[in-house]
């Protein structure tokens, strides 16, 4: 037997892989699935960004482009915050990396070590938990709840901060659970660090477009007072229906931005050419293909909610973002999210995760991913409701 290091003991991974791998192999043995298990947009790329790739590639765009990211995309990212946020942004402080998980792996690196304590929400993006635990840093979830429409409490939040503290994770609009903080509660929580000037935040903002009911994105590069410890996380994978392209950004303060230039050229030394031309086609070309999706996503948001609330022992509170419904299950009798979930994929063909795989705040609920059509979502909502009505709790 080889042996490794301890670190990998401690590392987790994303269940709704596992379920994704699941609901194929049932597929594959003619099983019908309907999938509301992955996150990601089941829409193409728009075709100028494939259009764009393909001309990088015709035109020989074949190598190695500074780690960090070329310079066009790099201001294609700041154009684009300043129109969108009134932000501005030196584009000598982006870091292109390859997809939004990047960002967060870097951030926790950069963090992370025993005696350490990371703060990050509950529930949550599972790769937080166990980027944390991989590098001996103690995790301290942060409930988020559903008594708070799902977004995080600036003073529950504040109280967790302790000397040890050296980053916090926050995530809005957020996965697993839809949920939008409101500008207030960013606003207490942002004074509020001014106590702790030690602690370093990572905002998660992959989802900053799906923000529905007229509301916008706050996001926490509009606060002056924290961009010395500020990184933030976005990227084209949910915005353009990118998932697999692989291409994200984030913002540094400067006081870290070189060691993560020196990490990305030890580690993964630049995202694909002709995927940083996509990129910029992405942020500079036309943004009706994303303002369509966001309205499909919100038309499909209401008839997932509304059918889930019409479910016995099932409530839904209406999400505010992202694209997911995070329905309370407790009322169905089922003493484990994750063995309702598992029943559903095996007896009733439909793919959900269980909440518990986003953390312990999780248990009683369920991920539902409406990116998929409004037609699939009825036609899963019926097979919940046949599932329920017939099957006895386990
Ligand atoms: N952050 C959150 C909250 C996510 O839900 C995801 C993907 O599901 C990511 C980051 C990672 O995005 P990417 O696929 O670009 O790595």
């Amino acid at each position: 037997m080889l042996k490794t290091v301890a670190a990998f003991d401690r590392i987790g991974e994303e269940n709704a892989f596992a379920v994704l791998a699941r609901a194929t192999t049932l597929a594959s043995q003619g099983r019908d699935i309907i999938n509301l298990g992955i996150g990601q947009p089941d829409f193409r790329t728009p075709e100028p960004i494939v259009e764009a790739a393909i001309k990088a590639l015709r035109d020989g765009q074949h190598g190695y482009t500074p780690s960090v990211g070329i310079a066009p995309l790099r201001e294609a990212v700041t154009a684009d915050l300043h129109k969108r946020y009134g932000v501005e942004v030196d584009p000598g402080l982006v870091m292109i990396v390859p997809g939004g998980k990047v960002t967060m792996y870097a951030a926790i690196r950069l963090f992370g070590e025993p005696g350490a304590e990371i703060l990050y929400p509950d529930p949550g993006f599972p790769i937080y938990r166990s980027m944390i635990e991989h590098t001996g840093a103690t995790p301290i979830p942060v409930p988020i709840r559903e008594e708070n429409a799902f977004a995080f409490s600036a003073e529950e939040t504040l109280a967790l901060i302790t000397p040890k503290t050296r980053l916090l994770i926050i995530n809005s609009p957020a996965n697993p659970t839809g949920g939008v903080t409101p500008k207030a509660e960013i606003d207490k929580l942002v004074k509020g660090l001014a106590a702790y000037p030690h602690v370093a935040i990572l905002s998660d903002e992959i989802y900053d477009h799906f923000v529905f009911d007229g509301e916008t994105h706050q996001t926490l590069l509009a606060y002056p007072e924290i961009r010395d410890r500020l990184i933030l996380l976005n990227g084209w994978s949910k915005t353009y229906a990118m998932t697999g392209w692989r291409l994200g950004y984030s913002i540094w303060p400067k006081g870290l931005y070189e060691q993560v230039r020196k990490l990305s050229v030890n580690a993964w030394s630049c995202v694909n050419a002709a995927t940083q031309y996509a990129g910029i086609a992405a942020l500079q070309g036309p943004q009706d293909a994303v303002h369509a999706m966001v309205a499909e996503f919100d038309r499909r948001r209401h008839v997932v909610v509304e059918g889930l609330n019409a479910l016995p022992g099932i409530s839904c509170a209406t999400p505010g973002g992202a694209f997911y419904a995070f329905p309370n299950v407790a009322g169905t009798g089922w003493p484990s999210a994750k063995a309702l979930a598992s029943a559903l994929l095996e007896e009733a063909g439909v793919a959900v995760i269980g909440g518990p795989d986003f953390g312990v705040y999780g248990e009683g609920y369920l991920r539902l991913s409406y990116a998929n059509s409004a037609e699939n979502i009825r036609a899963a909502l019926g097979r919940i409701a046949a599932f329920l009505a017939q099957r006895q709790v386990a």
